[in-house]
């Protein structure tokens, strides 16, 4: 089986972000860019992760979007997709529906840097991309657009994506917003957070 290794990760990542509370049931979705080729990994589509083998993944190819495998990928295959085609620094992608980052994509509400971690995960403050229905290309590039150079966006009225040169790295970083929002609204509760400036020497 080709890109087991790979394979193996996607679906570990997977079922760590259901283990963390960062998505439930089939929600969100896990890929990385293969190393030697043109395409990625993705999980498919609708398949409880708890159950998922390596078999599941499926490939997908950049250039075209066509993609083989004996399932079809996540809905968000284009998001994925698009990210990589503007982001060639990024080798991983972990889209998540986290419960408290979930409030502020409610609320379309950016996260300031207000916490160290904040500083060393994120480029800058995590902005809200628009709106776009789930699985469309409009979702995609609107992302896209919010994420800029950073290695996190917040996905108004459906959840967040953070990027990584790893799985390890985007999952962490999900795990980082979906805290760093939660000190937030407790923050507001009682007053108001000071923000931290960006690290310059996050290149
Ligand atoms: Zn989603």
């Amino acid at each position: 089986m080709q890109y087991e290794a790979l394979r193996n990760e996607v679906v570990e990542t997977a079922r760590s972000m259901l283990e963390k509370g960062l998505t439930v049931g089939t929600g969100g979705n896990v890929s990385v860019r293969c190393p030697d080729s043109n395409r990625f990994l993705i999980t498919p589509s609708s398949l409880p992760y708890e159950t998922l083998v390596p078999e599941d993944v499926v490939v997908v190819n950049l250039e075209d979007a066509s993609y083989e495998g004996r399932n079809v990928p996540s809905i968000e295959y284009h998001l994925h997709r698009k990210v990589y085609l503007a982001r060639p620094d990024v080798s991983a992608i972990v889209h998540a529906h986290p419960p408290v980052a979930s409030v502020l994509a409610a609320l379309r509400k950016p996260l300031p840097l207000i916490i160290d971690a904040c500083t060393y995960a994120f480029k800058d403050e995590v902005k809200v991309a628009e709106y776009g229905k789930p699985g469309t290309i409009e979702l995609a590039e609107n992302t896209v657009r919010a994420l800029g150079d950073n290695t996190g966006v917040i996905m108004a009225n459906h959840g967040i994506l953070c990027v990584g040169e790893n799985l390890e790295e985007a999952l962490g970083r999900c795990e980082v917003l979906d805290k760093a929002a939660l000190t937030y609204i407790l923050s507001l509760s009682i007053g108001t957070p000071v923000c931290l400036e960006p690290l310059c020497d996050q290149d």
